[in-house]
């Protein structure tokens, strides 16, 4: 198919300083959950990018010192010269489907903890981050950087970029954002310094300036200077010719970088989730970057409309679209875009699974695109699947997430898939929960895949089919997959914090009663030791509807997992805001006469009675794995139906979320012949 000419527009090249992107797609800088400790799987996580048609890759932050020492997470460095290598690889990769390699050179500053090196943090004045927030800070304080550690921090950053060239990138980042290095200096809370670095908004942006000019008077003939810079703490402090500090700045710097990416100094802000923002959020934080420079802008906005990107560009806010979690969800995307087929485009749900990975310290998942992190160990693609026997059929069981990707993806490898749905509806658990407050984008996981299938001839699709294990007998098939999902149990939690006993009564109900619409009483309990997002939307639902709403959670924060995909601090706003009230570290020990008996998790903490119309039980998952333990409790049974392999795979198997679902269905597509168990490559240290 041609592409839409109304898209054309992001298909021209764009001038970076020495080098020329082909097109407007630009991966910004992502941190991936490698490191330099694993250059092969990050290699292919970006080409991959590359080969879908992203004309600028880059890598996430890079360390240009032992100073800046993010240790535990997963950062890339450029230290010294035996750094070198492990990038170049990269930028081979990417540079083999035509793209520009870019690399973030990064000084953290004070917002770094030095754990591994221990070394104390630089700062501009010696001002501690982070002491408000446990989770981030050191207990080391920063120290004041003098006048030679600010000629050594420039040095630095110029043998870092020498190195960058060496390995051969295209385009060199200085970070200068989130409150890292240069950043700090433009922060007059921050920056309390009496010499020429300090004071006035010139000296405050001196270092960044000689700090961009140092690095082009070094590598500046063969690549571009990039300066990534936050705008939004700066734009609240007014200007003296300009409307703020931010635009104050972007003018004194305006032609010196080559290009200027534009963000959230809040990595919350910067990845919202789809609960919390809309596409194109950051558009308040870089719209008045353009007027100011004649360099080109890019910023990033969660973009996987076309029509948005073309208005992106068109209405003179961006030049570049930026993205770092739609390219990830789908690699391919300026391809299918490029080939008109944009309704082929698998959408970010904006659920920032990804994020909580790279917090994980593991390369980065996700939960759209099962292949992501999978392309060099287990050599998986997001658009390619290995050929498979167009003879052989497949029976998939259920499809929820894991059954729709397996039946999808088996589609897609040339089998005859018959794929049967107990309700009407397809989709499983995300046809549900998309119905929740701020969830409809996760319905894209059903609507991505449903559509596929609809394109496959091989793939039948049979609604309102609730099939016994007779049924898959006397259906025939030649290998079975079993994807009926898992329900929530009445369990609570015992003492020793593992799920016990159902608490008994009329009014205790489970998130499915809620989610198939049960009508409940208040005041409504949401007891939540299952801490992801399932407590918090269902009571944001019921207090929508009208409910006096309280959530007891035995954790020390609601929904205390989100911190992990940056969704905590909003879920608390939003309770706030809702008038939703919060018992934290209590558990829910009994219900009797319509009284709701909470002890706390602590020894010699207080307990107490409450009032409970209702009981939203939402903590355990057990698998719906009858069928499953049925059909694979006799072999011979099977065998004589003639079906070799009964495979059970997502909820059924084992309860998690939506991304363990599709990835379980993807590999079962991949290797339903000869089971699961395929060699994967692990990267090793050499030494
Ligand atoms: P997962 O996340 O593992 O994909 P879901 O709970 O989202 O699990 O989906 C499981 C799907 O399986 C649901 O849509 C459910 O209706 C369907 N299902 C469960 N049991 C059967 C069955 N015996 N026959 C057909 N469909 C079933
Ligand atoms: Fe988007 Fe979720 Fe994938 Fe991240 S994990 S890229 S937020 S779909």
């Amino acid at each position: 198919m041609n592409r839409n000419p109304r898209y054309d527009i992001l298909f021209e090249p764009v001038r970076i300083g020495p080098v020329e992107a082909p097109n407007r797609f630009y991966q910004t800088p992502h941190a991936l959950g490698t490191g330099n400790a694993m250059p092969h799987t990050r290699a292919a996580m970006r080409e991959v990018r590359a080969e879908g048609g992203w004309g600028v890759v880059n890598t996430g932050y890079c360390s240009i010192h032992p100073s800046s020492d993010d240790t535990p997470l997963p950062y890339c460095r450029l230290w010294d010269d035996k750094d070198v290598k492990v990038h170049a690889l990269m930028v081979d990769a990417v540079h083999k489907h035509g793209a520009l390699a870019g690399v973030e050179l990064w000084h953290g500053g004070s917002g770094v903890g030095n754990h591994m090196t221990r070394e104390a943090p630089l700062s501009a004045s010696g001002v501690a981050r982070h002491s408000t927030y446990p989770g981030w800070m050191s207990l080391q304080n920063p120290r004041s950087m003098d006048s030679k550690d600010i000629r050594e921090l420039r040095h630095w950053y110029v043998e870092a970029a020498r190195r960058a060239q060496s390995a051969g990138f295209d385009v060199v980042y200085i970070y200068a954002g989130m409150g890292y290095g240069p950043y700090e200096f433009l922060l007059p809370w921050l920056n309390k310094r009496t010499d020429e670095y300090g004071g006035s908004l010139e000296n405050r942006v001196r270092l960044l300036r000689e700090t961009l000019e140092a690095a082009k008077d070094a590598i500046g003939r063969t690549c571009a200077v990039a300066v990534r810079f936050s705008s939004d703490e700066l734009l609240e402090v007014p200007g003296r010719d300009h409307p703020s500090q931010a635009h104050e700045i972007v003018a004194l710097l305006a032609e010196i970088p080559d290009l200027w990416d534009v963000k959230s100094s809040d990595w919350t802000v910067e990845t919202a989730s789809a609960r919390f923002s809309e596409q194109a959020a950051q558009e308040p934080l870089n719209s008045f970057v353009k007027p100011l420079t004649s360099k080109p802008v890019v910023g990033v906005g969660r973009f996987t409309s076309p029509d948005e990107m073309v208005r992106q560009v068109r209405s003179g806010i961006l030049d570049f679209i930026g993205a770092a979690r739609p390219s990830i969800a789908d690699p391919f995307l300026p391809k299918k875009i490029d080939e008109g087929r944009e309704d082929e485009i698998r959408e970010c749900i904006g659920c920032n699974i990804c994020v909580s990975a790279y917090h994980d310290g593991v390369p980065v998942r996700c939960t759209q695109n099962p292949t992501m992190g999978e392309e060099w160990r287990r050599g998986w693609h997001p658009e390619r699947i290995p050929a498979g026997d167009p003879a052989k059929r497949v029976l998939v069981v259920g499809a929820g997430p894991a059954g729709l990707e397996c039946a999808r993806a088996l589609g897609q490898r040339g089998f005859k898939v018959t794929l049967a749905e107990a309700r009407d509806e397809l989709g499983g658990r995300v046809t549900l929960e998309s119905a929740l407050p701020g969830l409809a984008t996760w319905a894209r996981v059903r609507d991505y895949r449903t559509h596929a299938i609809q394109t496959m001839a091989n793939v039948d699709v049979y609604r309102e089919s609730m099939l016994t294990a007779q049924d898959v007998l006397d259906l025939g098939c030649d290998h079975a997959v079993i994807a009926t999902g898992a329900s929530w149990s009445r369990k609570v939690l015992g003492t020793r914090g593992f799920p016990t006993d159902e608490l008994e009564g009329d009014a205790v109900y489970t998130p499915d009663d809620i989610l198939n619409g049960t009508v409940v009483d208040s005041p409504v309990v949401i007891y939540d030791f299952d801490h992801y997002y399932m407590g918090s939307c269902l009571a944001e639902l019921l207090r929508r509807q009208g409910h006096e709403v309280v959530i007891v959670t035995p954790a020390n924060a609601v929904s205390a997992w989100t911190f992990m995909n940056n969704e905590r601090t909003y879920i608390r706003e939003r309770m706030i805001e809702l008038g939703i009230e919060v018992e934290l570290e209590c558990l829910v020990t009994d219900l009797v006469n319509g009284g709701l008996q909470l002890t706390s998790i602590y020894r010699g903490g207080d307990a107490a009675t409450r009032e409970c119309g209702s009981l939203v039980v939402t903590g355990a998952r057990h698998p719906n794995d009858q069928l499953l333990r049925e059909l694979t409790a006799d072999v011979n049974r099977t065998t004589n139906a003639g079906i070799v392999s009964v495979h059970g795979i997502g909820d059924c198997r084992a309860p998690g979320a939506i991304v363990h679902a599709v990835h379980a269905g993807h590999e079962c597509a991949r290797t339903i012949e000869d089971g699961a168990h395929r060699p994967v490559a692990w990267e090793r240290a050499s030494i």
